[in-house]
């Protein structure tokens, strides 16, 4: 059992850091970067990319086969109960330079997936 990952962006390599250079004298390269696994990370997206960058360089070059993992032909939809209540309002009219009620609606989401 392996308490690392190596970074999955294909490019991680290529990315100019101090961090990712290895090897010694006329032998230099720039390596990929090893993600030590922790509780914390371990679970995440952190588990496969060293940072942002490289999450966002693998998800444009794969964004294809990223969207045909879970590929989404239409909408979904979650049933809920919505609450219309009216309530007395202000607005500023800014020709008279004064505040003016008004009737106001607010609709509030009462219950919906985990009701
Ligand atoms: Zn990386």
């Amino acid at each position: 059992m392996s308490h690392y990952n190596w970074c999955h962006n294909p490019d991680c390599h290529t990315i100019e850091t101090q961090s990712r250079v290895r090897g010694s004298g006329d032998n230099k390269v720039l390596r990929t970067v090893k993600i030590a696994l922790n509780p914390y990370r371990q679970d995440s997206i952190w588990a496969y990319f060293c940072n942002q960058n490289c999450l966002h360089q693998f998800l444009n070059k794969f964004a294809r086969e990223v969207a045909n993992l879970n590929p989404t032909p239409k909408p979904k939809e979650t049933p809920i109960k919505v609450k219309k209540e009216k309530y007395e309002s202000y607005r500023y009219n800014w020709n008279s330079n004064e505040r003016q009620p008004y009737m106001a609606t607010r609709t509030t989401i009462v219950s919906g997936n985990n009701e």
